[in-house]
């Protein structure tokens, strides 16, 4: 996970796919953006242009802790 527990990860995941903007949570820098500039629908995946981080959101679902 990128933030410190599982609510704020869900919280981070909704906003990214609402298209809000999203501070990335490793650097604190930058506004998260799509990884692929023609994005379709079915894009998931988000970058942060200033540390380079890249957030799969789907892969993140799947590997949230359950309680
Ligand atoms: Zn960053």
């Amino acid at each position: 996970m990128y933030t410190g527990d599982r609510d704020t990860e869900v919280i981070f995941l909704k906003k990214l796919w609402r298209g809000e903007m999203v501070v990335c949570p490793k650097c604190k820098n930058g506004n998260l953006i799509h990884l692929h500039k023609k994005a379709k629908k079915s894009n998931n995946d988000w970058k942060c242009p200033q540390c380079g981080e890249i957030y799969r959101t789907i892969t993140m679902l799947q590997e949230l802790p359950n309680d």
